[in-house]
């Protein structure tokens, strides 16, 4: 499908991720209330405000939009969901006869502050990259055991904290915990010296389930997607990983885009999971292309002053377990998904070193410093950079994209400050 021509004509640039061919949905503020928004070229179209001033109605019972959160909307469902995305292609196309009672609407994006786009009512992280998983696994334990046993017959997860997950531009404080080097003979308590990011995609369920679904139940009830950092220090979790997986490694903050691209956008991107090494069981099987084409990339900025550099490239496609699989899977043994429920795929790293998803990866747990284009070196994050995710689908003549998912990390508490 080629570009769809907008009157909003910055939506019509090659170089804009937010043609007509996106809607992604979020939630902003310009003047103090938040509000539900669409991006569209370098606006955002407020349908709180369509909603108030009766110009849309996505349900009959009406105020959707009266929340600032995309919650309520995807309680509508499927239906309401393509019926919606209809009528805004429609109010925002070239030639639309509705141009003068939307336009009122419409807000600078670069005056916008963003918050999050929906509520997060529980918190999945996968672990569905084979290269991140064969990376970390053979830093971690040796590579005759780098993949564990299971690995290639389930989507292992962990179930994080909903409570962690903030939109990009949250700043990141670097946290204290329980570490043991392998040279002492006891842990300590301190500030994390190894803190990393993760570079992942996130799915946002947008239906209740009650019991196991398959995969293309679970499919249909994906609501969109983001770009999510799972933000990871990596002493800590080497410490307590075992044998439940981590826990209070992951538990400083997870960001997320600010924008939600639905499925509908993303549908021209559809491509094949990777080749399965080992036959999965019947309930794990794909009727049908179900990752995206999606380029991704990760850089640091260790001042606002500095131009970024970009230390991975890689792509959404080289997932082994989609996020459908994953969904099907997390609801075998009985757990219902709630609307609002949020999935990590997991990192995303490709098979090169340019391709690694995380600084544990690049820097190969600190042995190979990774080299900025300011002159300094990294091993993991240091205090004042600013790690930033990116995402595009490259259509025919336009793109998709996520806005940026990015946070800088500030300074542990001081020892004062801790309550103990
Ligand atoms: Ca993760």
């Amino acid at each position: 499908m080629p570009l769809i021509n907008s009157w909003v004509g910055s939506a019509n640039s090659p170089e804009t991720g937010f043609p007509l061919n996106n809607l992604p949905y979020g939630v902003f503020s310009s003047d103090g209330a938040m509000r539900c928004g669409v991006a569209i070229g370098d606006r955002i179209l407020d349908v709180s405000g369509l909603e108030t001033a009766g110009i849309v109605q996505p349900d009959p019972q009406p105020g959707v939009f009266s929340t600032p959160s995309w919650n309520g909307f995807m309680q509508l469902g499927p239906a309401a969901w393509s019926r919606f995305r209809a009528e805004l292609t429609d109010l925002l196309g070239e030639g639309s006869m509705r141009r003068a009672e939307v336009e009122p609407h419409l807000f600078p994006m670069a005056e916008a502050v963003m918050h999050m786009p929906f509520s997060v009512t529980e918190y999945t992280d996968f672990y569905a990259g084979r290269h991140h998983a064969t990376n970390v696994g053979t830093m971690f334990r040796g590579p005759e055991n780098a993949l564990p046993p299971n690995w290639l017959h389930i989507p292992i997860g962990y179930n994080g904290r909903a409570s962690s997950v903030v939109v990009s531009g949250t700043e990141i404080r670097r946290p204290w915990g329980q570490v043991k080097s392998p040279d002492r003979e006891l842990p300590a308590f301190q500030t994390s010296r190894r803190f990393d990011i993760e570079l992942e995609m996130g799915a946002i369920v947008g239906q209740r389930s009650d019991g196991p679904v398959s995969v293309t139940q679970a499919d249909s009830m994906i609501f969109g997607y983001v770009l999510l950092n799972d933000w990871s220090a990596r002493d800590i979790q080497a410490w307590e990983y075992q044998p439940l997986g981590p826990f209070q490694a992951k538990a400083t903050a997870t960001s997320i885009s600010p924008w939600i691209v639905t499925k509908a956008a993303l549908e021209p991107f559809r491509c094949s999971t990777p080749d399965r090494e080992r036959d999965l069981l019947p309930y794990l099987h794909e009727p049908g292309p179900m990752l995206y084409d999606i380029a991704l990339n990760v850089s640091i900025q260790p001042d606002l002053a500095d131009r970024p550099t970009v230390i991975a490239r890689t792509n959404y496609r080289e997932i082994y377990y989609s996020f459908q699989q994953q969904l099907a899977h997390h609801t075998t043994a009985g757990a219902p998904m709630n609307v609002g429920d949020l999935l990590g795929s997991g990192t995303i790293s490709g098979p090169s070193k340019p391709e690694r998803g995380s600084l544990l990866e690049l820097g190969w747990g600190g042995k190979e410093p990774i080299k900025l284009d300011t002159g300094e070196t990294r091993s993991f994050i240091e205090d004042g950079d600013t790690l930033t995710l990116s995402g595009t689908a490259v259509g025919d003549g336009y793109r998709i994209g996520f806005g940026e998912c990015a946070g800088k990390v500030i300074a542990a508490l001081e020892p004062s400050q801790l309550p103990y």
